[in-house]
C-alpha cells in the first residue's frame, strides 16, 4: 500500500495519517516532521529548512525531494508507505513519480482532506503539539488531561513556530497556488479520492478505509 494524505494547514492530514500507520502498520514519511527532526536535532538541513518553515513557505524542492529520496530508498519503504505532506508541488510530484519509477512502483491512492478556512484557522490557533512524539492536541476539542503535558509520553506540549495567525494565512495562500494544481494531476491519474474532513474524527478515518479496504 502506497499512498498519499493531502489537505490544506489543519485540515488533519497528520492526526488521520497517524492512524493509518497504526491500524495498517506503514512507515509514515512526513516531510514536515522529518524537518523539525533536523532542526531539533541541529542538523544543516533542518535549519536551513525552518528559514522557511517559521514564515509558513515552502522549503526548496531540491532539499525536499532528497530528504524524500533518501528516505524512500531505506528498506522498509520497499513495500509500502504512507506520505504526509509530500509532494506540496508540481515539481515535486513529477520527482516522486520519477522516484517510484526508477524503484519499479507507484502510489495506488491519493486522498484529499477538505475543510473551509475558517475550520482551519480556528484549529492551528488552538493547536499544540507534543515535543517529543508529535502528538497533536487541541485546546477545546482534544485537550490533554494535564495542562501542557502529553498523555501518551509525558512531553511538553508546545505551539508550533509555524501555527501563527500570519504564518497560517501564507501555508493557506501557498497551499492555494502551489498545492492545488497536484489535485487535478492526481485526478487525471485516477487516483484521487476527496474526503470531507469537517466531520467527526473518527468519521473521517472510516471514510478514507472504506478506500483504503478496497485498494
Ligand atoms: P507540515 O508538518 O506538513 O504542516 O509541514 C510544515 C512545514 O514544513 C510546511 O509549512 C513547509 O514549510 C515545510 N514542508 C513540509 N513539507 C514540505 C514539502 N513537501 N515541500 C516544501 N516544504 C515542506
Amino acid at each position: 500500500m502506497k499512498i498519499l494524505v493531502m489537505g490544506p494547514p489543519g485540515a488533519g492530514k497528520g492526526s488521520q495519517s497517524a492512524k493509518i500507520v497504526e491500524h495498517y502498520a506503514l512507515p509514515s514519511i512526513s516531510t514536515g516532521q522529518m524537518f523539525r527532526d533536523a532542526f531539533n536535532n541541529n542538523e544543516p538541513i533542518g535549519i536551513e529548512a525552518m528559514k522557511y518553515i517559521k514564515d509558513g513557505n515552502l522549503v526548496s524542492d531540491d532539499i525536499t525531494n532528497e530528504i524524500v529520496r533518501i528516505r524512500l530508498s531505506k528498506h522498509d519503504a520497499e513495500k509500502s508507505f504512507l506520505l504526509d505532506g509530500y509532494p506540496r508541488t508540481v515539481a515535486q510530484a513529477i520527482a516522486l513519480d520519477n522516484l517510484l519509477e526508477e524503484m519499479g512502483t507507484k502510489l495506488d491512492a491519493v486522498f484529499n482532506i477538505l475543510s473551509s478556512n475558517d475550520v482551519l484557522f480556528e484549529r492551528m490557533e488552538q493547536r499544540r503539539v507534543c515535543k517529543q512524539c508529535d502528538a497533536t492536541y487541541h485546546l477545546k476539542f482534544k485537550k490533554p488531561l494535564v495542562e501542557g503535558i502529553c498523555d501518551k509520553c509525558g512531553g511538553t506540549l508546545y505551539q508550533r513556530q509555524d501555527d501563527t495567525y500570519e504564518s497560517v494565512k501564507n501555508r493557506l495562500e501557498i497551499y492555494e497556488s502551489k498545492t492545488k494544481p497536484l489535485l487535478d494531476y492526481y485526478d487525471k491519474k485516477g487516483i484521487l479520492y476527496q474526503i470531507n474532513g469537517m466531520q467527526e474524527f473518527e468519521k473521517v478515518y472510516n471514510d478514507i478505509e472504506l478506500v483504503l479496504r478496497d485498494l
